[in-house]
């Protein structure tokens, strides 16, 4: 059967971040020493820790914190529980959410974790321990005022509430504010969930209109059906796309017709998969991204959209719903193509600008209403926007380029005012 198999990657996702950044250097013409301090990550944790199974057995998991840039306020990050972590990929990561939080203007610096596991081959129980142990080992760095972690890849609102229960039971005092993309009933925010896919439908209808094409003949291919993937492409079908390709690990699925996302979320809520579902035709990852759509988006992992693959590919734009998914010369090949791209550091920046409400509710003990939450970060997305393609369109450079121009800056500049201690 033609599984959706990821192609692997010829440059390493940190390789990637770090020629984003030269590239994004180089245009802006940043000072060499500046240049050098933000290339790198400022502090790297590598644990490595004991799991006790169900079955009595204790297995040694490697896990990792790092804190790209905090120059701007706490450092923020996503914890991602994966088979394929590395420290490479973190500190890829970490970078990435520096740009993210400074682009966005929200006080926070980037950082990442991850563990090298693969969560479904672990029992509730088994990754509970493993949360609550990976949260002591990683202690030393976080809090509410220091580093803050979310949910990424294989990490959900349950494992931010252990993550939370075990940092307050060190402190022998609640504090809900140390992680977010918690459950509402631990100090979790209302609209943090849908957060991440909401603000890459804003952008996308956004981009849509600049093009002239209404959302009803925007059709939409999305890898990926998790968090991102899964609310995406449920909220840009309820904007009236109709989403057409849809893939998870397992496999790839095409509906020319356009797929009934409600009977598609039945399905996965009861089989934890799209494998299976009898509404698609079966077609590999490599048939995905080369669809014929509207609007590709990638929501699964970075260096999916590669040199092979965006040749063929066949899409009118593309909004970037996971972190790193188009390598440098595949973006090359895009821009020559004329296919315009939403970069991942606007695309999927929804899940930070709320992660941010969060933590201020948190902070402030005072709750704000899902329509207000909703309306502000729909706001802050549409700006942020603007703002991207004014820079793109002035310059004569591509939304990333743009992208990346404003968000150093701000890094650069806040560098610059504090000054180097000592
Ligand atoms: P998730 O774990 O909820 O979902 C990941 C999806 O990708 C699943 O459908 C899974 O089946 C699929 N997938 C995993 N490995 C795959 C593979 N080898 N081939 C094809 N599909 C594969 O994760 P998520 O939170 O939706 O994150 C997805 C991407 O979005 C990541 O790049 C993440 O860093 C980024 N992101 C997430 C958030 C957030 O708030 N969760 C915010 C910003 C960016």
């Amino acid at each position: 059967m033609p599984y959706a198999i990821i192609t692997p990657m010829t440059l390493s996702p940190f390789a990637v971040a770090q020629s984003q950044f030269d590239e994004a250097a180089e245009l802006m013409g940043l000072d060499p020493a500046m240049r050098e301090v933000l290339r790198v990550p400022k502090r790297e944790l590598a644990v490595n820790f004991p799991v006790t199974f169900d079955n009595g057995t204790v297995k040694v998991f490697s896990g990792y914190r790092v804190q790209h840039n905090i120059t701007r306020g706490p450092a923020k990050g996503g914890l991602r529980y994966h088979p394929g972590v590395t420290l490479d990929e973190v500190r890829a990561l970490a970078m990435w959410m520096s740009w993210k939080t400074a682009l966005m203007g929200i006080p926070f610096g980037g950082a990442k974790g991850g563990v090298i596991v693969d969560p479904g081959r672990l029992s509730l129980r088994e990754q509970e321990n493993l949360t609550r142990r990976f949260a002591t080992e990683i202690s030393i760095l976080v809090g509410p005022h220091s580093d803050i972690p979310a949910p990424d890849v294989g990490t959900n609102a349950q494992t931010m509430a252990w993550f939370m229960d075990t940092i307050s039971m060190h402190g022998g005092y609640s504090m809900p504010a140390v992680i977010t993309g918690k459950p509402v009933s631990v100090g979790g925010s209302e609209g943090r969930m849908e957060a991440t896919g909401r603000g890459v439908m804003t952008v996308t209808l956004k981009a849509l209109e600049r093009m002239g094409v209404a959302p009803q003949d925007a059709t939409v291919a999305v890898q990926g059906f998790g968090n991102v993937g899964s609310v995406s492409a449920t909220l840009l079908n309820r904007a009236g796309c109709p989403v057409v390709g849809l893939s998870d690990v397992n496999v790839a699925l095409w509906n020319p017709d356009g797929f009934d996302l409600p009977d598609v979320h039945r399905w996965v809520g009861e089989h934890r998969t799209l494998l299976g579902y009898p509404h698609g035709t079966v077609i590999t990852n490599r048939e995905l991204l080369q669809s014929e759509c509207a609007v590709l988006v990638p929501a699964a992992l970075e260096g999916q959209i590669t040199s092979d693959v965006a040749p063929g590919m066949r899409c009118r734009l593309v909004v970037e719903g996971a972190n790193g998914p188009t390598t440098p010369d595949a973006d090359a090949i895009l821009r020559d193509r004329g296919i315009p791209l939403v970069p991942d550091i606007l695309a999927n920046a929804g899940g930070v600008v709320v992660s941010y409400f969060e933590w201020v509710q948190d902070l402030q003990a005072f709750f704000w209403e899902e329509t207000d939450i909703n309306t502000r970060l729909e706001n802050l997305m549409r700006r942020a926007y603007d703002t991207v393609q004014g820079v793109a369109t002035d310059h004569g450079v591509t939304l990333r380029q743009a992208a990346y121009n404003l968000a150093v800056d701000k890094v650069a500049q806040a560098t610059t005012v504090r000054g180097i201690y000592p």
